[in-house]
């Protein structure tokens, strides 16, 4: 019989977040940090490196979250360290152009015929916050379609029924929307193609964009059918509304195309972030010239930043993506998600235990559900939670780290070996064992 394996220690990271509560709402700089739909205190990290992370008490994990989705090659990537460490010589922000800006865009640009002209920013929020303004001024209208259980970042238009941090927190908005933002946003149920002929019908020629994961990974992993996302394609297109597909965390984990390539469509406006900082501040959109030419200084929609194409992050990007292009490197990493989740699939069903391991690329989720499929966010049953709450502590205490709540999900990376996920199929097995 499997038993609770013994709490880790703690004590250094709880002391951490004392210290942080006096300076921090809630001691963290990011909600879904402080652990609340899990159990302890939140662990300080102290390092990574590969697939691994160390936290304040010497704890070793191997590491899932893997910053949220960003480290795809894990961490301390040498080619990234080295290129960053370069670059640090040289300075660290000018607020004018360098050429690191134009390498970037040209191995995004040569790699990805989703888009013809790009634009960084600094996060995934700030690009997707663009894009919205873009597609408004485009289109001159302003209202946006939205899906229940998508995160698009925290700006005031996109946080209506968004998400796990959201979700996790027991609110499906945020408070400090003013009414009349949040009444631009029209929010639907996913896969369901009469939701999205009724919005069309009831807002007809006001709908300046329909936002959407490229595949939603932020309530549970709702893959989308194919079918599906080109009747979207079609409904926006037939209306005059733009298509906005939210790559942030499936641009450059799918591939250089992401889900669009996975979906085989073509959007109007793709927003990136995470990976393509290679662990770094960088968010990003691009679209067609046409639509990009909207953009300021030669264009009416104003958008601007700081630190957009910020050096040191343009170098720790181009070092990322140029390991990414190299040939097969997608295929091997899904190839190992693969053998990854076949293996504890077939314990699963062997044990008849009802928990569902989905995936795409090289991402996954174990839904804690008798539906194999889940694909909108209110199949999820939250009181199922309760079920990765359990999972979670024992994976902690087994050395491994998963995301802090039931409704994200897990990212292998190029630096997990095969012993550290030969290590992680038996610590899941045993958890799941006391979890049944
Ligand atoms: N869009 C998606 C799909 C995301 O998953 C996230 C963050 O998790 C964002 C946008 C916001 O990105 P950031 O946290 O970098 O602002």
């Amino acid at each position: 019989m499997t038993t609770s394996a013994s709490d880790i220690s703690r004590d250094q990271s709880a002391k951490l977040f004392e210290k942080a509560k006096q300076y921090f709402p809630g001691g963290v700089n990011s909600p879904v940090r402080a652990f609340k739909s899990v159990y302890g205190t939140p662990l300080f990290i102290e390092r990574g490196d590969k697939a691994h992370l160390w936290d304040a008490d010497s704890n070793e994990f191997i590491d899932f979250c893997c910053s949220w989705g960003p480290l795809i090659l894990g961490h301390n990537t040498p080619e990234i360290r080295e290129a960053v460490s370069a670059q640090l010589g040289k300075g660290l922000s000018f607020g004018a152009p360098t050429a690191l800006e134009n390498d970037l865009a040209e191995l995004i640009l040569s790699n990805n015929k989703k888009i013809e002209k790009i634009r960084f920013v600094s996060s995934g929020t700030e690009a997707v916050m663009s894009a919205i303004r873009l597609a408004r001024g485009y289109t001159k209208r302003d209202k946006i379609v939205k899906f229940e259980g998508c995160y698009h970042g925290h700006s005031d238009s996109l946080l209506v029924k968004a998400g796990s941090g959201l979700v996790t927190f027991g609110e499906t908005s945020s408070a400090g929307v003013p009414k009349a933002f949040a009444d631009e946003t029209i929010v639907i149920a996913l896969n369901d193609k009469a939701a999205l002929e009724q919005v069309f019908t009831d807002f007809k020629d006001q709908i300046a964009a329909v936002i959407i994961e490229g595949v939603p990974a932020n309530n549970g992993l709702l893959i989308q059918d194919k079918d599906y996302i080109h009747f979207l394609r079609d409904i926006t297109k037939a209306n005059g509304s733009l298509l906005i597909m939210d790559e942030v965390i499936t641009g450059f984990r799918l591939g250089f195309e992401g889900a669009s390539k996975y979906y085989d469509i073509q959007p109007d406006i793709i927003t990136y972030g995470k990976i393509i900082g290679g662990g770094m501040p960088v968010g990003a959109y691009g679209a067609s010239k046409e639509l990009m030419a909207c953009i300021s200084p030669d264009g009416a929609v104003y958008q601007a930043g700081t630190l957009s194409g910020n050096p040191v992050a343009m170098a720790a990007g181009i070092a990322a993506l140029n390991l990414l292009a190299q040939p097969g490197f997608y295929e091997k990493l899904e190839q190992t998600t693969q053998d990854f989740v076949a293996e504890l699939r077939a314990f699963i069903e062997e044990k008849g235990y009802e928990v569902h391991l989905t995936t795409i690329g090289s991402i996954f989720w174990f839904a804690f559900s008798s539906n194999p499929k889940i694909q909108r966010a209110d199949e999820i049953d939250p009181a199922s939670m309760e079920k990765y709450k359990v999972m979670h502590r024992e994976l902690l205490n087994r050395g491994i780290y998963f995301g802090p709540s039931g409704y994200e999900v897990g990212f292998i990376s190029a630096a997990h070996t095969e012993e550290d996920l030969k290590t992680t199929i038996k610590a899941i097995k045993e958890a799941l064992d006391i979890v049944f």
